[in-house]
């Protein structure tokens, strides 16, 4: 099984959930919000391909400190293989960044990983203060 990255950043993001986070940015997102960061990231087509399990080996590689974000894009239009990554990364503390609201969120996802970020970034909502989240209509959880 293949996933389409958009890129990664390693061992240095403070903002997208908490400690110090490899943030793994997923090609693909069909929710186009106004005022995206990352519209770049959008069209799928555009993503590298990359295999599930070859993924999961470079993560575990450079991962120094074992805590992953997924993120886009929308990480939930690949849900099959974003499933089978964090089977494969049973052992970390993985957050996942969702446009969805929790209840689109597959259990078997849901199961598997600490925390989630809810909810569409709403321009006129925008905040720089709440913790892990770019508008204020969004949800940062902890799940286990
Ligand atoms: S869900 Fe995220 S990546 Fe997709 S359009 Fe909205 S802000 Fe951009």
């Amino acid at each position: 099984m293949k996933i389409y990255l958009n890129s990664i950043k390693f061992n240095r993001s403070l903002v997208d959930g908490p400690g110090v986070r490899t943030v793994v940015f997923f090609q693909g997102c069909d929710l186009h919000c106004k005022g995206c960061q990352n519209p770049s990231a959008w069209d799928i087509r555009k993503g590298t391909a990359v295999g599930v399990e070859e993924l999961a080996n470079l993560l575990k590689k450079e991962v120094c400190n074992k805590k992953i974000t997924f993120s886009g894009g929308e990480p939930l239009m690949q849900a099959e293989g974003l499933i089978a990554l964090v089977e494969l990364l049973a052992d970390f503390d993985i957050a996942v960044y969702t446009g969805h609201e929790l209840c689109d969120v597959p259990k078997r996802l849901l199961d598997r990983i600490r925390y989630i970020k809810t909810g569409a970034f709403k321009e006129e909502l925008h905040t720089t203060v709440t913790p892990f989240v770019g508008s204020s209509n969004q949800e940062f959880r902890r799940l286990h």
